[in-house]
């Protein structure tokens, strides 16, 4: 039995040293295989032409995107007056984007105003920006004596109403500072601009107005002369920036409708002259 045992140890030994000398010279010497080429590899001709196409609608894009765009931006000021809900209505319908520069104490003064401000603040077609809280009073040169006043006004306005961007619109002037980039500084009010600016405000003018009469705010253009207006200081380049141009108009104008304050007309002609309507918030720096 002993022997039998013992022969059997030897050969258990024999196979497990065979055994690892196999494993080593695996190691050692792996054998050549061809590289396998899954059909999944190969692109079929139409999957190629379909990549060709992309590259070219790509190729495409790009050489449009470096044609400028023409912005247009409606700005209304003095908001929310009589003509609120009637802006409202329209520029939800025509789906364009919208700037009003809004008046505090109006919607302090009146329930009506409050129910216009909240319209407002639910469009979302519509941004809102600061025109002070105060509007001067109406007295413009006594208001400007005093810049530290009208940054507070300006303050309360943005705090009070929840304006959501540091965009202002002096009432009465038109002042631009944007950053260091400045038009129309040669008037009182510049020092406000100024410490608007230093409190992180971006101040806005307008390149071109489509005006009204004062006693009862019907526009003095038609809709075919705003445009041509608005067309030539594209063409010249004479706005703020180049390819931007900023429109202001004011809400009372559009109280009640009448042959001249043709809103809706005047957005579809612009859309027709290929204009992109922008908020304020996305004005180049
Ligand atoms: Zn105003």
């Amino acid at each position: 039995m002993k022997q039998v045992t013992r022969n059997l140890f030897i050969t258990l030994i024999i196979v497990l040293l065979g055994g690892m000398s196999c494993t080593e010279v695996v190691n050692d010497l792996e054998p050549y295989m061809e590289p396998v080429i899954s059909s999944d590899s190969i692109m079929p001709i139409d999957a190629l032409l379909i990549e060709e196409q992309d590259s070219l609608a790509e190729e495409i894009q790009d050489s449009l995107s470096l044609i400028p765009k023409k912005c247009i931006y409606l700005t209304i000021d003095d908001a929310p007056l009589n003509g609120t809900a009637r802006i409202d209505s329209i520029v939800s319908k025509a789906k364009v984007k919208t700037n009003i520069f809004m008046v505090g104490n109006c919607i302090d003064g009146s329930g009506k105003f409050r129910k216009y401000y909240n319209l407002l603040m639910e469009n979302s077609y519509i941004e809102i920006y600061n025109h002070s809280y105060s509007h001067a009073n109406n007295k413009y040169a006594t208001f400007y004596k005093d810049p530290e006043k009208v940054l507070a006004d300006f303050e309360k306005n943005q705090l009070d109403f929840s304006i959501p961007h540091k965009i202002a619109r002096l009432p009465g002037r038109n002042i631009w500072q944007i950053g260091e980039k400045t038009r129309n500084y040669k008037q009182s009010g510049a020092t406000s601009a100024e410490l608007l600016v230093k409190s992180g405000y971006k101040v806005f003018g307008w390149d071109v107005e489509w005006r009204y009469n004062a006693k009862d705010y019907t526009p003095e253009q038609t809709i075919e002369e705003l445009i041509n207006e608005i067309e030539t200081l594209y063409e010249k380049s004479r706005t703020f920036s180049k390819n931007h141009v900023v429109l202001l108009m004011h809400d009372q104008m559009f109280a009640k409708k009448n042959d001249m304050n043709d809103l809706e007309t005047l957005i579809l002609e612009l859309k027709e002259k290929g204009f992109s309507f922008e908020y304020l918030s996305s004005y180049p720096e």
